[in-house]
């Protein structure tokens, strides 16, 4: 059987991975995206609901309108998307091919790749270790908020102690009926002016204490809370609960490291700005690659996208222009623009 060599390979869907793609196709590459979620759109969707301010040259957006829209902008050229498969090792097959190796068993092979995994590889909110958590998430138990209308006149009960389950409980005070939060330790641990902020807006603090205990019907009904110091045992009627305790990463991806990429606390690449790795046809940008002056913000992985495709795209064609050229003027983008200005 006959190899289908992509010109590129993206790991990774999320801002620096979806605008690889949609720059890739910009320059006439055959782009395959590849991710471990079973959607595209990355890290963004642990915080679908909070407005995203610092883009540039866009008003405030909540964050899952910026999913929609860069999937819409990464899928631009069709690009072959492949969910659900981690990749776990790159090889060199050949000269001028890479073999992509997934979790699926699966072989990608493509003539050079771009790592855009994030910062992390794959993130997984940790989840509640009791019986029935299971069955009510995705219903009334929430480990990223989702609409926060649902929250309106609702008791909500936010288990965690950090930054976000206080940010939260302020966030929903407004619409809420009731919030508690509830934390293991002694002492929350968000930014004092966040916990203060919390008796204004009259949430119900409990510490010392955990949820060792959740059931109802077909939606969750009842928590059960332990009080670590005394050992009492509540069981309280809630609508809402919602899970901050942080995340599990995992990276499959350098494990073996067979290449031999410069990483940096095995998570990360070390790479130039212009998203050149040591190793001649591998590319990173975004949350996953180090450089000095790099910036973690979504503005900043755009730009890694776009140097580390020209780099790609010139690496497979020395001949080809190190820049594209820019999209108003891009002959590209000719039959596309027809359609939306006609
Ligand atoms: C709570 C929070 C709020 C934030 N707010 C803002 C903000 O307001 N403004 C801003 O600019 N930035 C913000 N950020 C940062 C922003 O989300 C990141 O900079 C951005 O998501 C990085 O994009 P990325 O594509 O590099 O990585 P990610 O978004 O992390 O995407 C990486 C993708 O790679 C996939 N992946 C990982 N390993 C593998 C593998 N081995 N095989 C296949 N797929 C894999 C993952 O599933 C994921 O989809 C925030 C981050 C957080 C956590």
């Amino acid at each position: 059987m006959t190899k289908n060599i992509y010109d590129v390979t993206v790991i990774g869907g999320g801002p620096a991975g979806l605008f690889s793609a949609f720059y890739a196709g910009l320059r006439e590459m055959k782009t395959k995206i590849i991710d471990g979620q079973d959607k595209l759109g990355g890290k963004v969707h642990l915080y679908p609901q909070k407005m995203i301010w610092d883009i540039g040259g866009t008003e405030p957006l909540a964050a899952g309108k910026l999913i929609e829209k860069s999937i819409a902008q990464g899928l631009t050229f069709e690009p072959e998307v492949v969910l659900n498969t981690i990749v776990t090792n790159i090889q060199k097959e050949s000269d001028e091919c890479f073999s992509v190796e997934t979790s699926t068993g699966d072989k990608h092979y493509s003539k050079s790749v771009i790592i855009t995994i994030g910062g992390g590889g794959m993130i997984k909110p940790v989840k509640l270790n009791i019986e029935n958590a299971h069955l009510f998430e995705n219903k009334n138990l929430h480990y990223a908020v989702p609409d926060i209308k649902r929250f309106t006149d609702k008791k909500i009960l936010i288990t965690g102690g950090s930054y976000s389950a206080v940010d939260w409980a302020n966030d929903l005070s407004p619409i809420a009926r009731e919030i508690h939060i509830i934390y293991r330790g002694d002492d929350l641990t968000a930014h004092e002016a966040d916990v203060s902020r919390l008796q204004k807006n009259g949430v119900k603090v409990m510490t010392q204490s955990e949820v060792t205990g959740v059931s109802g019907g077909e939606l969750m009904e009842y928590v059960e809370i332990t009080n670590n110091q005394t050992g009492d045992i509540t069981h309280d009627a809630y609508d809402e609960l919602i899970v901050n305790h942080g995340y599990d990463q995992e990276n499959l991806l350098f494990r073996e490291n067979n290449l031999g990429l410069n990483l940096e606390n095995d998570f990360f690449v070390k790479a130039a700005p212009t998203g050149l790795t040591n190793v001649p046809g591998i590319f990173a940008a975004g949350d996953c690659i180090r450089y000095t002056g790099k910036v973690n913000l979504i503005a900043g992985a755009y730009a890694d996208a776009v140097n580390a495709v020209n780099n790609a795209k010139t690496y497979i064609d020395p001949k080809a222009d190190q820049f594209a050229m820019v999209s108003s003027h891009n002959q590209r983008l000719k039959s596309k623009n027809k359609k939306i200005m006609y």
